[in-house]
């Protein structure tokens, strides 16, 4: 049975003399660390010297420290630097400053479950992952609403570790919407095989190879991109309002039809026994290793791969087409074409 806490279902007392130490502010960072300043929790902020987030978090009235100076003092050590980072950071700077008995959190569960990091069994180890971006999570959480947020327990021994999960929950406002409890095995495989296989893996693939066709048939890439690319918000936004049915209800009986007579043939059960192969890789953790061993080596699969997708003739015709939209996004830091980023 799904387990679901709300804002009722937990308190902020339990934070009230603790000392809250966010690692990292990017996109998660930072909306949990002005989330829970404004929630009345202590925080600092912990950042590498020199970081360029420094100055924003400064700027936001945030305390910002290195990251060993805020982990010594910090009851809770929220790490929320990208994955493959964490590992080292853990062992270099946060492992030997942290306090006895502080609790480490995480807002995904790749290290724990992959076993790159491996805290004591004497600290508290739980996770509050936001299902959401975070420039989402602090804009909600100022309109008075909150994202919903998946929690777990990996540690307790302090025996309060599930209540300062669901301080902290309630702190950044997930509570607000909504908290479900699961573990940091379920979701960690979970959120991998989503991206992979569906949102941002099966999506763009899907986009690119319906491209190809049209253009190699010698249709005019403009009107190609609108077809298989721009058009997909319209109906991703009425899957997320109202699931499936309320996109087949919206669109056309003969895009309906079509629906159901086309979409069987292309994502035919071969997918499915791809996508079965794919969660194979995740759950024996070989996806995890082949992700940081490449990463350590300074990510020359990674940047190959970044490059040739951002050279598809999709990105092109897309960039230039964007343009004809006033209201495209201007509220992100993201640069077009940046393979170097
Ligand atoms: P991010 O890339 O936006 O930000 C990471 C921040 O960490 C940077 O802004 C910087 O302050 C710091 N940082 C970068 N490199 C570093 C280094 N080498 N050493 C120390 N600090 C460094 O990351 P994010 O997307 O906020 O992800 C943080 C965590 O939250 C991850 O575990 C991620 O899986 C999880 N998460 C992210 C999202 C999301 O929508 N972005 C959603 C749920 C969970
Ligand atoms: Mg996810």
């Amino acid at each position: 049975m799904v387990d679901i806490r709300y804002d009722e279902d937990a308190g902020l007392d339990v934070l009230k003399d603790k000392v809250v130490a966010i690692i990292g502010y990017g996109s998660q960072g930072h909306a949990h660390a002005l989330n829970l300043r404004d929630s009345g929790v202590s925080v600092v902020v912990g950042l590498r010297e020199g970081s360029a987030s420094s100055r924003l978090a400064l700027e936001q009235g945030l305390e910002v420290l290195n990251i060993s100076q805020s982990v010594e003092n910090a009851d809770i050590v929220m790490i929320l630097a990208p994955d493959q980072v964490q590992r080292t950071l853990f062992a270099e700077e946060i492992e030997p400053n942290l306090k006895e008995g502080a609790a480490l959190a995480f807002a995904h569960g790749f290290n724990i479950r992959f076993g790159y990091i491996k805290p004591s069994a004497a600290h508290d180890v739980f996770m509050v992952a936001p299902k959401g971006p975070g420039h989402t999570v602090r804009r909600e959480f100022q309109g008075g609403r909150g994202v919903p947020v998946v929690w777990a327990i990996e540690q307790d021994a302090s025996g309060q570790a599930e209540e300062i999960a669901l301080a902290y929950a309630k702190g950044i406002g997930g509570l607000r919407a909504g908290g479900i409890k699961t573990t940091f095995k379920e979701e960690a495989e979970t959120d991998l095989f989503g991206e992979q296989a569906v949102l941002c893996g099966g999506v763009s693939k899907l986009i690119q190879y319906g491209f190809e066709t049209l253009v190699e048939a010698g249709y005019q890439p403009e009107i190609a991109y609108f077809e298989v690319c721009h058009e997909l918000k319209l109906i991703v936004d009425l899957i997320v309002e109202g699931g499936i049915s309320k996109q087949r209800w919206s669109v056309s009986d003969t895009a309906e039809y079509g629906d159901y007579i086309s979409g069987p043939r292309v994502v035919n059960p071969s997918v499915k026994e791809a996508m079965k192969e794919v969660l194979a890789d995740i759950q024996n953790g070989s996806f995890a290793k082949r992700f940081i061993e490449d990463q350590e080596s300074g990510a020359p699969e990674f940047k190959k791969m970044r490059k040739e997708g951002e050279e598809h003739s999709i990105e092109a015709v897309g960039a230039e087409l964007r343009k004809m939209y006033s209201w495209r996004s201007q509220n992100d830091d993201y640069v077009e074409g940046s393979a170097a980023r």
